[in-house]
C-alpha cells in the first residue's frame, strides 16, 4: 500500500518509523519546509507546497498513492483544508491524525484567544516580561503592541525581513522541553505572562505546568478550524487502521473510494 504521510509533527514522525519497518507498505513524506535543518526523517520526504489543492491531487495520482495521511501540525489548516479536496479529487482515502488538544486543569490562568494578534492586544499596556512560546511565523503580531520586553522562542530564527516588537530577544531552539526545564526558564528570565499555542502533546506541556506551578497566566491562541478525513488521535491508531486497510482489502487499487 502506497501511502503519503503530510508531516511536520511528532506522530508523522512515529508513523514514518513504523511505516519504514513494514513491508506492507511504501511510504514518503512531504515537509512544508518551515524548518531549515528537519530532522532526519524514517521515509523519504519531498520539501514544499504542492501549489494547491490541484496540485496535491496531481502528486497523489501521478505517483499511485492510495492513502493519504494528513499528519500536520494543530495550525496548519490550509494543508488540511488542501488534504480534504485532494483526497476527493483523487479519490483515495484520507485519514486525519488529530492530536488531543490541553485543557485547563485546577490552578491554570489561562486566557484564550483566536489569533496572535488578539494575543497581542490581550498583553494590554502596562509593561511585561513576555515569553512567545509559538513558533515564528506569528512573531510579527507582536510588533503592534511595543510596550512590552519579549522573549521569543524558535526553532529557526525569523526571515529578516519579519517585523518584530522593538524589544525581542529569540532564542533557538527544539523540544522537548520538561517542566524543570521551563520552570527555571521562566526563574531566569523573570517572565510574567506566557503566549502558547495549544499545540497539545507532551513535548512542549513543559511550559503549561511550570506556569500553573509558579500561578504565572498563559495567553492560549486556539486552535484554527482544521477539515478532517477519517479521524485518529495517535501514530498508534494510525498505524493501527492502516494495517487494517491492509488486511482487509484484497488490492490497493480497491481502497480507492472508501
Ligand atoms: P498551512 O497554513 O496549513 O500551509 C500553508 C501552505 O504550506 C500549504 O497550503 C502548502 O502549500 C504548504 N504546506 C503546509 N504543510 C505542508 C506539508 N506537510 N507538505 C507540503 N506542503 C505543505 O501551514 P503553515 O503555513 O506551515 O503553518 C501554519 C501554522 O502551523 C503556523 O502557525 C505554524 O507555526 C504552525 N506549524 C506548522 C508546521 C508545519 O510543519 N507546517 C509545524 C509546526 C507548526 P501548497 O498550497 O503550495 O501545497
Amino acid at each position: 500500500m502506497r501511502i503519503l504521510i503530510l508531516a511536520g509533527t511528532t506522530e508523522a514522525a512515529d508513523l514514518a518509523r513504523r511505516i519504514a519497518a513494514d513491508a506492507r507498505f511504501d511510504g514518503r513524506m512531504s515537509l512544508a519546509g518551515r524548518t531549515v535543518s528537519p530532522k532526519p526523517q524514517a521515509l523519504p520526504a519531498r520539501i514544499g507546497g504542492f501549489g494547491g489543492s490541484g496540485g496535491l491531487a496531481r502528486y497523489v495520482m501521478d505517483n499511485g498513492i492510495d492513502v493519504l495521511v494528513d499528519a500536520t501540525h494543530p495550525y496548519a489548516a490550509q494543508i488540511s483544508r488542501n488534504a480534504v479536496i485532494a483526497a476527493r479529487e483523487a479519490n483515495v482515502p484520507l485519514l486525519s491524525v488529530t492530536r488531543a488538544p490541553w485543557t485547563a486543569v485546577e490552578g491554570d490562568r489561562w486566557q484564550c484567544v483566536d489569533s496572535a494578534e488578539a494575543a497581542a492586544e490581550c498583553l494590554g499596556q502596562t509593561p511585561r516580561r513576555a515569553f512567545l512560546a509559538m513558533g515564528r511565523l506569528d512573531l510579527a503580531a507582536f510588533a503592534r503592541n511595543p510596550v512590552h520586553r519579549y522573549l521569543a522562542r524558535t526553532i529557526d530564527p525569523p526571515d529578516t525581513s519579519t517585523l518584530l516588537p522593538p524589544d525581542i530577544r529569540i532564542i533557538n531552539d527544539r523540544g522537548p522541553f520538561t517542566e524543570e526545564h521551563e520552570h527555571a526558564l521562566l526563574e531566569r528570565e523573570q517572565i510574567d505572562i506566557i503566549v502558547s499555542k495549544n499545540s497539545g502533546g507532551d513535548a512542549t506541556y513543559g511550559k503549561i505546568a511550570a506556569a500553573r506551578r509558579r500561578d504565572m497566566p498563559v495567553v492560549m491562541i486556539a486552535r484554527p478550524v482544521k477539515p478532517a478525513g477519517i479521524t485518529v488521535a495517535s501514530a498508534n491508531d494510525a498505524y493501527a487502521w492502516l494495517g487494517a486497510q491492509c488486511d482487509h482489502v484484497c488490492r490497493p487499487s480497491s481502497l480507492r473510494g472508501v
